[in-house]
């Protein structure tokens, strides 16, 4: 039975919208209606056309991040704009966007290019709330739902974004697929092009070759990789590697993969390794496979604390760790360039995409929890 919608106190209601909510921490996403603000000054109101799920989702309904619950989740959002503030010139009602991470835009980080890096960018995009503290969110009782998940809380059919993480894609292109870009393609693509930057002809190991592993592997092809050895421990993931530009292969289940690299590369080691899986055994192999001055990026989120052992005389020998952030993207500049690219036929991470209808978002987070899909995109009102 649908229960009225109470309207509290002060709050302008706009609009119901069906959105997925997670109530307790490893709960379902369960469907609720809810009500939406309308967009304040700096806000861009957009229909959700498709939304990607991420690693980072599922990490937050089990409160490895404690986002306040009750919270509608979803940073992979894209779809078309339907209004905008006041203040907002960069889109315009029509266009069609991409909605990637917030930050906030003042700071020195923010200010050279580094939002990732943003010191405010959990606050940003964990808090479950506008930087003043106030949810647009509200559930059928009334009740605040966090929202405003990576300033978009993408897993409904509306969702709340800034003029400043709303990217305009052109409008020949699937929307409904574009989302995944946002985050975590974004972040595999980005750790090779924009953070790491390998050369043509250079080694590199990619450990953990889920999406964001397998959209570093696509984008190591792209920058001219001579050897791009991918690492997992499921053959069919492996098998997608190759279809998509891995030159080798290492099952970590059946042989040592520090030692399997350092064959590859006629014993030298890679010259860069990235780590995709979150897993401080997995951060040692990416070191211990390097070659002499390699660098080693780390993208893998694990719970807050985790530690890892590196043996320092290794990293002595002018070997480089670094952590990288979406891919150290400037959106604005970076997801035009992946949807070029993908529109080329030379970046097709569409490949990795199964839709679902955002009906069956549980079954798609156990889906991709369980590895039957790579990349789950949902579509709402299908
Ligand atoms: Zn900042
Ligand atoms: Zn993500």
């Amino acid at each position: 039975m649908q229960t009225a919608l109470v309207k509290p106190e002060g709050r302008y209601a706009i609009m119901e919208m069906t959105a997925a909510v997670v109530r307790e921490k490893g709960g379902a996403f369960q469907l609720e209606k809810v009500e939406i603000e309308p967009p304040r000054p700096n806000e861009v109101l957009v229909k959700i056309a498709g939304v990607g799920m991420c690693h980072t989702d599922l990490v937050v309904r089990d409160q490895y991040f404690p986002t306040p619950l009750p919270a509608i989740l979803g940073h992979e959002g894209a779809g078309e704009v339907v209004e905008v503030g006041s203040s907002v010139t960069k889109v315009a009602p029509g266009d069609h966007v991409v909605l990637s991470f917030a930050s906030c835009g003042g700071c020195s980080n923010c200010q050279q290019g580094q939002a990732g890096y943003c010191p405010d960018l959990y606050g940003r995009n964990f808090s479950g709330a506008r930087p003043d503290g106030s949810t647009p969110c509200c559930d059928a009782h009334g009740k605040d739902i966090s929202a405003y998940f990576f300033a978009q809380s993408s897993f409904g059919e509306y969702a709340l974004a800034t003029e400043a993480n709303v990217i305009k894609i052109p409008s020949d292109v699937p929307v409904e697929l574009m989302g995944p870009l946002g985050c975590g393609i974004q972040t595999g693509a980005g750790a090779v092009m924009n953070a790491l930057r390998p050369g043509a002809g250079s080694s590199i190991a990619i450990f953990g070759v889920g999406s964001v592993g397998l959209a570093a592997v696509m984008a190591a092809k792209v920058v001219g990789c001579a050897q791009i050895i991918a690492v997992d421990l499921n053959s069919k993931r492996l098998e997608t590697a190759l279809e998509l530009g891995a030159t080798h292969t290492v099952n970590a289940g059946e042989v040592n993969p520090v030692e399997a690299i350092q064959d590859i590369t006629g014993g030298e080691g890679a010259q860069y390794s990235l780590e995709c899986t979150g897993l401080p055994n997995v951060v040692r192999q990416a070191t211990d496979c390097l070659r002499l001055t390699g660098i080693c990026g780390i993208m893998g989120v694990a719970p807050l604390g985790t530690e890892i052992n590196l043996d320092m005389n290794a990293i002595l020998f002018g070997r480089t760790v670094r952590g990288i952030i979406e891919g150290d993207s400037i959106p604005d500049i970076f997801i035009p360039q992946l949807v070029e690219l993908w529109r080329q036929g030379r970046f097709p991470f569409d490949k990795l995409i199964t839709q679902f209808p955002l009906s069956q978002i549980d079954e798609a987070a156990h889906a991709s929890e369980k590895g039957d899909v790579l990349k789950a995109v949902l579509i709402p009102g299908a």
